[in-house]
């Protein structure tokens, strides 16, 4: 099947008793059994739900895996990968992931003994370079939240195995989605999402997502998710999988409007600097070209102005885009890095990577393209 036929029939079969086209919400927390341990495959929906099942097929389809796992959150889903390793287990990740996963590994994890290490992903030496004997999962986002950095997929796994098999390769495909960019078919060994965002694709649920393509790594990422329970419901599984019957077109559209509102952006002349992979001047836009499909609908910019009243005047006066945590829905987002997703990362973190007041972060929408310029450009000359 071609990616926009399994969107909506991968991995899906009609429902058996009735023929229900869509999986019914299997809204239960327990199975009948004829005589212990008799049951038809369900015994507790901890461990697993017919819905949740269906939807977890879906993941597994759209990602080129073999097995999907559906969390309550995306923190929950990465939670899970790294209850894969032990304390003195080195993680060596980007200086610029989304800012709940670094609240994660700083104050969480580091204090159950894990090491993370932060380098700059778009070189692959700097990777290479931090390997050591610990070195157990290397955690990429490409493209980078804020500031839309590409990491080589296909290059860091294949360098980073050569050196040592059996560290593994994660990646948080949240920013690219399936539609873009396929993580197993480059080599890495775990795909996560935040279900959040593009998959679910409409902001009415809060969901992670884990997709791998092999059977031990499954096993042991099932284990996990059965014996800590951070599992996501069957409504929610539901409207999981009602997001990703759409998200070809979707993402299609995203892809589109992002293109014509970054170059509305870079000709502006309110505006400093434009971050958006598609552009041939974007530093990683070669390496874009070769592992994405198309270069999405997030773009992140910064206004000449550097002040933070420059930047939240902007922000308080759009009227179609909507201020707003998260991404990856219908309508157009506007965000504050500073103030809102990275707060969590250290001032001086912060700017060492570039993330300043003037930093603004837009999710485009699936929205008429003339009503997001119209609206940027009032908001941006008040
Ligand atoms: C939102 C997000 C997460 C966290 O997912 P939740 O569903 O909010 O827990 C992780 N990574 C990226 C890139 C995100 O945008």
């Amino acid at each position: 099947m071609k990616f926009n036929t399994k969107t909506i029939h991968g991995g899906q079969k009609h429902e058996e008793a009735t023929g229900s086209v869509m999986p019914p919400i299997f809204q239960t927390s327990t199975y009948a059994q004829a005589s212990p341990g008799a049951h038809k495959g369900y015994a507790y929906s901890r461990g697993s739900n017919p819905t949740r099942t269906a939807l977890e097929n879906a993941l597994a389809s759209i990602e080129n895996g073999t097995h999907g796992f559906a969390f309550a959150s995306g923190l929950a889903a990465i939670d899970a990968i790294l209850r894969l390793l032990q304390p003195g287990d080195e993680v060596i990740t980007g200086d610029d992931i989304y800012g709940g996963t670094y609240r994660m590994f700083t104050q969480l994890f580091q204090k159950y003994g894990l090491q993370f290490t932060y380098v700059d992903t778009d070189v692959v030496a700097n990777i290479t370079d931090a390997i050591s004997e610990n070195t157990k999962l290397i955690w990429l986002e490409t493209p980078t939240n804020p500031l839309m950095k590409i990491a080589d997929i296909e290059e860091i796994s294949s360098s980073v195995k050569a050196i040592n098999p059996d560290i593994l390769v994660a990646v948080d495909n949240t920013f690219a989605t399936p539609y873009l960019q396929r993580p197993l078919d480059l080599g890495a060994d775990i795909i996560m999402h935040s279900a959040t965002k593009y998959l679910g694709g409409h902001s009415d649920l809060i969901m992670g997502a884990l997709i791998v393509k092999d059977a031990q790594l499954a096993k042991e990422l099932h284990f996990i998710q059965f014996a800590v329970g951070a599992i996501a419901g069957p409504m929610d599984s539901f409207l999981a999988l009602r997001g990703i019957k759409t998200l070809h077109v979707r993402m299609q559209r995203h892809c589109e409007n992002g293109k014509a509102v970054a170059n509305f952006l870079v000709d502006h002349p309110k505006v400093a600097h434009v971050y958006f992979p598609g552009f041939e001047s974007h530093p990683n836009h070669e390496v874009a070209k070769k592992q994405m499909d198309d270069f999405g609908g997030m773009v992140s910019f910064k206004l000449k102005d550097e002040s933070k009243i420059a930047a939240f005047k902007f922000l308080e006066n759009t009227k179609v885009f909507t201020l707003a945590e998260s991404l990856g829905g219908v309508e157009s987002l506007t965000n504050h890095p500073v103030s809102m997703s990275h707060a969590s990362i250290p001032e001086e973190e912060r700017l060492k990577i570039g993330i300043t007041d003037s930093l603004i972060r837009l999710s485009i929408g699936i929205e008429d393209i003339d009503d997001l310029i119209k609206d940027l450009e009032q908001a941006l000359n008040l």
